[in-house]
């Protein structure tokens, strides 16, 4: 319950929430329905702009509380596809990035779900310089509200229809907020976005993805696998180091078994470390036969502060041969492609890269 004298913050309330913090205002608690429609739907950012609620009452909220959107330190448009990103600085300086792809069969949205990330993954930047703390559901909400905005023209073209949980952070390390959010996305006097068009990528916290299934959603789960041996995904994971791959490959099948939704395992190929043959082949007996989707990512150096600097993508003949295994054991399989990497799109490189421009140039707070 929000205490009398801590102030609401309207994104990522609850219906049942907006309600009671009406109510302890002393209004009506049917305006949770209406605070819903210019939050999501109008998608809107000062209280003056909420025009069916009076002067007085649009100046007593402003008093009492705030929308709950971060600043946007940076936003980039690529010139070579259609992909935008936004640097954002919460109130206590904390800076997460989001990315808005558009496609063909819709507009996607890339979440970030924590500040830092405590799984430490050698070939990504967003555990460098560690973990700071969770993001809350209305910080993650704010990141589809801001990008939606921005980066989409008004009328038939502006709505976001799919979400990828694979920003900064571990969304499963942050469960009651990411759930929260993606309930609110969801619902229909939320954003409305179908759990069919969400996915949420981990690196396979066990207990969590069993919990996460026992809530029956349509939800799409990835799992970041990276290698198809114990010990080295154990160094290229460290995060991961409590389960062994069969555990993890365990939980998955249990939740397509549950959620009928085929998976994804992502493994993102870096030359000379986990692009073999023989990895190749091992991957391929551990996936055959489930259903499950392997999406191979290209390595997109610099990952982070501890990987070695001679780390290299595949080649693209390693890589095509890698493909063809898997592909010939009937595993569908498919290669990232890649956009907006004229931005710094992949994870955690505009927060790194923010960091080491000089304070002069930066923004006030970020
Ligand atoms: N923590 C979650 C979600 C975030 S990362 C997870 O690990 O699944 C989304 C995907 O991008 C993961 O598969 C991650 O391993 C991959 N990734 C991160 N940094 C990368 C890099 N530098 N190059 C290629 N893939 C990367």
């Amino acid at each position: 319950m929000q205490q009398k004298e801590t102030p609401t913050t309207w994104l990522g309330m609850s219906l049942p929430e907006m309600r009671d913090a009406f109510l302890t205002l002393g209004l009506d608690g049917y305006r949770d329905h209406q605070m819903a429609d210019w939050l999501y739907k109008k998608g809107v950012t000062d209280f003056a702009a909420i025009t069916n609620f009076s002067l007085g009452l649009r100046q007593l909220l402003a008093e009492t509380g705030s929308l709950g959107y971060p600043e946007v330190t940076r936003f980039l448009a690529s010139k070579e596809d259609p992909v935008w990103k936004a640097l954002l600085t919460y109130d206590d300086t904390a800076q997460a990035e989001c990315v808005l792809m558009s496609y063909s069969y819709g507009n996607s949205v890339c979440l970030s779900t924590q500040v830092g990330c405590r799984m430490s993954c050698l070939f990504c930047a967003s555990g460098s310089g560690g973990w700071q703390r969770n993001l809350s559901a209305g910080e993650i909400l704010a990141q589809i509200l801001i990008l939606r905005r921005l980066a989409l023209p008004q009328g038939e073209g502006h709505r976001v229809s799919h979400l990828v949980l694979m920003g900064m952070g571990e969304p499963l390390d942050n469960f009651e907020q990411v759930h929260k959010a993606l309930t609110i996305a969801n619902a229909s006097w939320g954003l409305g976005i179908s759990y069919r068009n969400i996915t949420l990528s981990t690196i396979g916290l066990v207990p969590q993805m069993e919990k996460l299934r026992h809530l029956k959603l349509p939800l799409n789960l990835s799992l970041s696998l990276h290698a198809p041996d114990d010990t080295l995904r154990h160094q290229l994971v460290p995060g991961a180091t409590k389960f062994s791959i069969s555990e993890v490959l365990g939980a998955l099948w249990r939740y397509v078994e549950t959620t009928r939704r085929r998976a994804t395992v992502e493994y993102c190929l870096i030359s000379g470390v986990n692009d073999s043959a023989s990895q190749a082949r091992e991957l391929a007996r551990l996936l055959k036969g489930h259903l499950v989707h392997l999406n191979l990512i290209p390595y997109n150096p610099p990952g982070s502060e501890k990987a070695p600097r001679s780390w290299q993508r595949s080649s693209l003949q390693n890589t095509q041969a890698f493909t063809t295994i898997l592909q010939e054991a009937g595993v569908t399989t498919t290669l990232r492609r890649e956009m907006g990497s004229d931005i710094s799109a992949a994870c955690g490189q505009l927060r790194q890269m923010s960091k080491s421009i000089p304070a002069a140039e930066r923004k006030e707070g970020s």
